[in-house]
């Protein structure tokens, strides 16, 4: 298969095996490798092999490859790092949320009591509750 790859895209130069990866699992279109800087042992990156910055970039069949592989790599996480007790499945789509690797990744996160891993809201945040009225605006211009 000819895959587009970003020559200046770290995880394109993984998938074309010229960066180091400690590599989970491979297909023809997906891999699956360790983190760098895990947020705790396990923390695991699953990365469509075709070059694309976002999640509406990826045919819809590619797309529907990551979840199944993050699940079975997550539950192989539970079994064998014990001190696992829950997972993140997430994806930084967008500068704005967090994307430092502009490939598009999945990552799963192994969680542990007290990790000190946050998602950091401002304290404005949590007095911010959507009225029945304001739910159903902003559903409306979603479905217009
Ligand atoms: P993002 O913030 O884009 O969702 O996450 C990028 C992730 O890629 C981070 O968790 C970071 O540690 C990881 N990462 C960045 N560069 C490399 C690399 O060269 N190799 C590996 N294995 N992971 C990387
Ligand atoms: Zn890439």
């Amino acid at each position: 298969m000819i895959l587009m790859q970003d020559s200046d895209c770290i995880f394109c130069k993984i998938i074309q095996k010229k960066a180091f990866a400690a590599i989970l699992y491979e297909d023809e279109d997906i891999v699956a490798f360790m983190d760098i800087k895990p947020i705790n042992e396990g923390h695991a990156l699953i990365v469509p092999k075709k070059h694309a910055v976002l999640v509406e970039e990826l045919d819809e069949e590619l797309y529907l490859k990551l979840f199944p592989i993050a699940r079975k790599i997550a539950s192989r996480i539970k079994e064998r790092i014990p001190e696992t007790t829950a997972i993140n499945y997430f994806i930084a789509d967008g500068k704005d949320a967090g994307q430092e690797v502009f490939h598009v990744h999945l990552h799963v996160i192994p969680r542990r009591p007290d990790d000190g891993f946050r998602f950091i809201f401002d304290k404005e945040y949590y007095s911010r509750l959507l009225s029945e009225v304001d739910r159903e605006k902003v559903k409306e211009k979603l479905l217009s």
